[in-house]
């Protein structure tokens, strides 16, 4: 997982456990290269560049260190005794400063400083009060230590004295440059630590920051830009992190905005279109209307005949007209919900049976049922809502025929779930763009809405409606052989029927 990825609060809790963990682990880096390079220089060196006076003093921690340090050899070398050994070396560096030692074993005493005896030796310790073993005794009267060493090369001691080697007065100084040391020490790594915090602080925090910044900018420019109405610009973000999914959520809200405003536009075209097939199809019966009955108030249907035939042309039209409101009036109902729907469980097997039975065709159409392989195929429909769905298929097929004859044909298939229907005609058909544009109200293929007695445009508006209203949906296509093929599809019914 990408670190642009990771949830805001886990970026948050990161960058504030590294500003934590990166300047602890510099640092302690840090102070591990310091104690190795004071521990790096250790050995008899180390030991030997202590015993170099501290303001021409000597310390107790620098006699302890030396003593230590033959200690050390003891157990660590075999030939300690042997010439040129550190051993020897540090005892000399000792007696220089006015201390007698005397090592020994098991077998007797392997070394003496020249200039005395052991017995003197232990007397002068004895006298300095170390007599018990181990111990370390520095007073003003003097310097006496005993140390027991066992090692795989035997069980040593070490008897020290000094008298009157006098505690110094300046023990101190080696304290003071301790703190001197330990001043620079802390000073350095406290600077250090400084430094690296800063440094790591600005820098997670840059970090941080650029990584809630940038969506939120982006996301600032998006919603700019959908206020000044442009609703095609992406916000150009994408993370698996909450911001990530803010620009998604947006994006996701931008487009359906865009949808429900294409929605809206084409619902005002549809309205535009509407008011504008209302008043054409009914002011062209109003127009045959007035013509046909001012004929007869001025006396041109001078006839029985002529005034017979003006009469039935003007009830006609108004019978169109009528048909035209009702359609109108439904179809504003089943807009509004307010049709009422009685659902009920029919075989469409039996059903189409029955119509195609039934059917009144006119000279030259023929039918046909397929039932296909569905034995029954139970639907829950308004069986009044859908004869007219049906009705009208059969009407705008009889009305869009080629010519005086057309063979129009149903064929059924079933699903699982749903049944199929095909009604297919072989008529004059549509143009490749209109399948979905017949069912807009009003819509006609003729341009120019020349017979408004042949149909209104409301018919399959009125169907589609019909048809999503009982669950299921229509659609349209161009057949390749001609005429048009209507597809309804409905859900089956469960159960027996
Ligand atoms: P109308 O009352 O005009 O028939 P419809 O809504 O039923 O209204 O049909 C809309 C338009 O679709 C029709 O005007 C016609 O141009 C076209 N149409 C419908 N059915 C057919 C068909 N079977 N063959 C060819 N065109 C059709």
């Amino acid at each position: 997982m990408k670190l642009k990825d990771l949830d805001v609060r886990k970026k948050i809790i990161l960058a504030n456990f590294m500003m934590i963990v990166i300047p602890v682990l510099i640092i302690v880096l840090v102070m591990i290269g310091i104690l190795i390079g004071i521990l790096t220089g250790a050995g008899s060196s180390v030991t030997i560049a202590a015993t170099s006076k501290w303001a021409g003093e000597t310390t107790n921690y620098q006699l302890q260190l030396m003593i230590d340090s033959l200690s050390e050899d003891l157990v660590e070398n075999k030939n300690v005794f042997r010439e040129g050994s550190t051993l020897l070396e540090i005892c000399s560096e000792l007696e220089a400063m006015g201390v007698h030692i005397a090592i020994s074993d098991g077998t007797g005493t392997r070394y003496i400083s020249p200039g005395v005896s052991p017995g003197e030796l232990e007397a002068q310790a004895n006298a300095l009060h170390a007599d018990g073993s181990p111990s370390f005794v520095r007073t003003q009267e003097g310097f006496a230590c005993r140390t027991v060493t066992e090692s795989e090369n035997g069980v040593f001691s070490i008897v020290a004295a000094a008298p009157g080697f006098a505690y110094p007065a300046g023990e101190y100084y080696a304290y003071d440059s301790l703190k001197a040391h330990l001043k620079v020490i802390l000073v350095t790594v406290g600077a250090a630590a400084i430094i690296i915090i800063i440094f790591t602080g600005s820098y997670l925090s840059k970090r941080l920051s650029r990584s809630i910044l940038a969506p939120v900018r982006k996301l600032g420019e998006a919603t700019a830009a959908v206020r000044g109405g442009n609703l095609d610009r992406p916000v150009g973000y994408t993370s698996g992190d909450e911001l990530g999914q803010v620009c998604a959520l947006f994006d996701e809200m931008r487009l359906r905005l865009k949808e429900s405003k294409q929605a809206e536009q084409r619902y005002e075209q549809q309205r535009k279109q509407m008011i504008a097939g209302i008043s054409h199809d009914l002011s062209t019966p109003i127009t045959t209307i007035k013509g046909y009955v001012s004929g007869i108030l001025d006396g041109i249907a001078d006839t029985p005949e002529k005034k017979e035939h003006y009469l039935r042309t003007i009830y006609g039209r108004a019978c169109d007209m009528e048909q035209m409101v009702d359609s109108l009036f439904l179809f504003s109902k089943l807009d509004l919900d307010e049709e009422p729907f009685r659902m009920e469980r029919v075989d469409l097997v039996a059903y189409f049976e029955d119509y195609f039975a039934e059917m009144r065709k006119p000279v030259g159409v023929k039918s046909g049922f397929h039932p296909g392989t569905c034995r029954s195929a139970p639907v829950l429909i308004d069986r009044l809502q859908f004869d007219r769905v049906i009705a009208n298929l059969a009407d705008n097929s009889i009305k869009y025929r080629r010519g005086d004859s057309c063979l129009l044909e149903l064929w059924l298939s079933c699903t699982e779930n749903e049944v199929v229907l095909e009604w297919k005609d072989d008529g004059i058909g549509i143009a490749g763009g209109e399948a979905e544009k017949i069912f807009e109200s009003f819509y006609r293929t003729d341009p120019a809405r020349g017979n408004a007695a042949k149909g209104s445009g409301l018919g399959l508006s009125i169907a589609r409606r019909i048809v999503e209203r009982m669950g299921g949906y229509i659609s349209a296509r161009a057949r390749r052989s001609g005429g048009l093929c209507i597809t309804i599809t409905l859900p089956m019914a469960k159960g027996e029927v």
